[in-house]
C-alpha cells in the first residue's frame, strides 16, 4: 500500500520554521507535490528564502561589490513626513533636486546639479534632452560597453541622438572632432566624452582630453563613471590614496572646461544606487525640464541618504563616516591585528597578505594592500548559509576573507561562523 500525499496545507505548515509567509510555503507545496517529490518542499522554500534581499557580509575584498549593492550605506529613517517637495521658506511647493543639488554642486565646484536613479539614467537624459535628433561626436574608442547593459550606441539610440564615430578604436584626435562637426551633413550637438572605467588600452593609444574637447566650440558633455568628487580628496586626511591615479574627477573635469559631467552616485562616491548631471546652469535646467526627468527621479530614501553621503563630504568626516571611504582607508596594520586576533579566537586559518579591489569598474587594474585570513578548502557553501551570509572567494583551493570590505563589528560574526566550519 503506497501512502497517500500530504495536503498542501499540512506540508506547507510543517515547513513553518523557515520563517516564510504561509503563501509562499504554500506554493513550495505545491510544487512539490506536483513533482511528486513532497521531500522536495523544504528545498524549493528555502531556495524561495534565498532570493530574498538580506544584509551580507562581504568578505571578498571587492569594496564597491557590483553583485553585493556596490557601496555599503548606512541609512536609518524616521516613518516621518518629510519636506521632499515643500520648500520650508516659502511654505510653496518646492522641488526634490534643489537641496541634493545645492549639495552635490558645492562639493564638485559646479554651477548646478541634478540627480537621477543611477548614471546610465543620467547620460540617457542628457543625450535626451540636449541632443534629440541631433549629432553625438563619441571617439571609437569610447563606444563601450560597461558594465551588464550600459553600451554607448544603445544608450544614444534609446535618447533619440545619433552617434557619430570619430577618430579610430586606439586613436582619436582633436582634429577628428573637428573634422566630424564641420561636416556640411552633420548636426552636432554635443561631444560625449565617456571613461572607459573597467578596461584600460595600452600602446599605441591616443585620446583627446577634455581641456582640448573644450577648444570645439560645442557643448562637452564627460561620463566619468566614478563618482570621484575632487581629485584632491580633501575630506581624506592624507589627501588621495596612491591607486585613485588617474580615476577622473568631476571637479577638475569641470575645471578642465567640461560643459556638464556625469557620473554614479554608488561607486568611488560611497553613497546609494543613484546617478548625477553637474555643470552649466541651463543645462542642467534644461535636462530637469525634459518630460524623461520625472520617470528617472529618485524617491525620498535615497534622496535622503544622498544629502546625509554629501553632508559628510562638505563636513570633511566622509573618511569616518562613508563606510566605502573608510573601508579603502583602513591600515594595513589594523587589518593585519584583526586577522590576528581572529585567528587566535578561532583557531582556524592563517593571516595573509591580499589585495583589495575599488570595485564597481573604478580604477581598472589596480589594487589596495590588504590582509586576511586563508583557510585549507573550499568553505564558500558553508560561509553563503551562514547567517548572516558571508561572502568570500576561492584561490588555489583556499578559502580567501579579506578583512578591508569586513566592518570590523562584524569580526565577531566572522569568528563565530569561522568556529562552525571545523
Ligand atoms: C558605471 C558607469 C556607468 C553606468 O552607471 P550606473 O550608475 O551603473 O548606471 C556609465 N558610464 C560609466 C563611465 C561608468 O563607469
Amino acid at each position: 500500500m503506497t501512502s497517500r500525499p500530504p495536503s498542501v496545507d499540512s506540508l506547507a505548515r510543517s515547513l513553518a520554521h523557515i520563517g516564510l509567509p504561509h503563501p509562499l510555503l504554500v506554493d513550495a507545496a505545491r510544487q512539490a507535490i506536483a513533482a511528486g517529490d513532497p521531500q522536495l518542499a523544504e528545498q524549493i522554500a528555502n531556495d524561495i528564502a534565498q532570493c530574498l534581499l538580506v544584509p551580507v557580509i562581504n568578505a571578498t575584498g571587492v569594496i564597491a561589490h557590483t553583485n553585493l549593492g556596490r557601496s555599503p550605506v548606512a541609512h536609518t529613517q524616521t516613518p516621518r513626513a518629510q519636506n521632499l517637495e515643500f520648500d520650508l521658506n516659502t511654505g510653496q511647493r518646492g522641488s526634490r533636486q534643489a537641496g541634493i543639488g545645492q549639495l552635490v554642486a558645492r562639493a564638485c565646484g559646479a554651477e548646478s546639479a541634478m540627480v537621477v536613479n543611477n548614471n546610465a539614467a543620467a547620460v540617457m537624459l542628457v543625450l535626451a534632452a540636449l541632443a534629440h535628433d541631433r549629432d553625438v561626436a563619441v571617439s571609437r574608442g569610447e563606444s563601450v560597453e560597461i558594465g551588464g547593459g550600459f553600451r554607448v550606441p544603445e544608450v544614444m539610440e534609446q535618447s533619440g541622438a545619433r552617434l557619430l564615430d570619430v577618430g579610430t578604436t586606439n586613436r582619436t584626435r582633436l582634429a577628428d572632432y573637428r573634422k566630424a562637426i564641420d561636416r556640411k551633413t552633420t548636426d552636432v550637438a554635443l561631444v560625449l566624452k565617456v571613461h572607459p572605467s573597467n578596461y584600460r588600452v595600452e600602446g599605441f593609444v591616443e585620446e583627446t582630453s577634455v581641456d582640448q574637447l573644450a577648444t570645439l566650440g560645442v557643448t562637452v558633455v564627460s561620463d566619468i563613471g566614478s563618482g570621484l568628487l575632487d581629485a584632491a580628496c580633501p575630506w581624506l586626511n592624507d589627501g588621495p590614496p596612491s591607486w585613485l591615479n588617474g580615476e577622473p574627477a568631476a571637479k577638475q573635469t569641470l575645471a578642465a572646461g567640461a560643459d556638464l559631467v556625469t557620473f554614479s552616485g554608488d561607486k568611488l562616491m560611497g553613497g546609494p544606487q543613484s546617478g548625477f548631471i553637474v555643470g552649466r546652469a541651463d543645462l542642467v535646467q534644461a535636462c530637469a525640464a525634459h518630460p524623461l526627468a520625472r520617470a528617472l527621479r529618485p524617491g525620498g530614501l535615497v534622496l535622503a541618504s544622498l544629502h546625509n553621503t554629501l553632508l559628510a563630504y562638505l563636513a570633511r568626516t566622509a573618511q569616518k563616516d562613508i563606510p566605502f571611504w573608510r573601508m579603502a582607508t583602513t591600515s594595513v596594520k589594523e587589518l593585519r591585528d584583526r586577522a590576528q586576533a581572529i585567528v587566535q579566537h578561532t583557531g582556524v586559518g592563517q593571516v595573509v597578505d591580499c589585495e583589495s579591489l575599488p570595485g564597481a569598474g573604478s580604477a581598472p587594474g589596480i589594487t589596495i594592500d590588504s590582509v586576511g585570513l586563508v583557510i585549507d578548502g573550499d568553505h564558500l557553501v558553508a560561509l553563503r548559509n551562514y547567517q548572516p551570509p558571508i561572502i568570500a572567494r576561492v584561490k588555489d583551493r583556499a578559502t580567501m576573507i579579506d578583512l578591508r570590505t569586513v566592518d570590523p563589528t562584524d569580526d565577531a560574526v566572522l569568528i563565530e561562523a569561522l568556529k562552525k566550519i571545523h
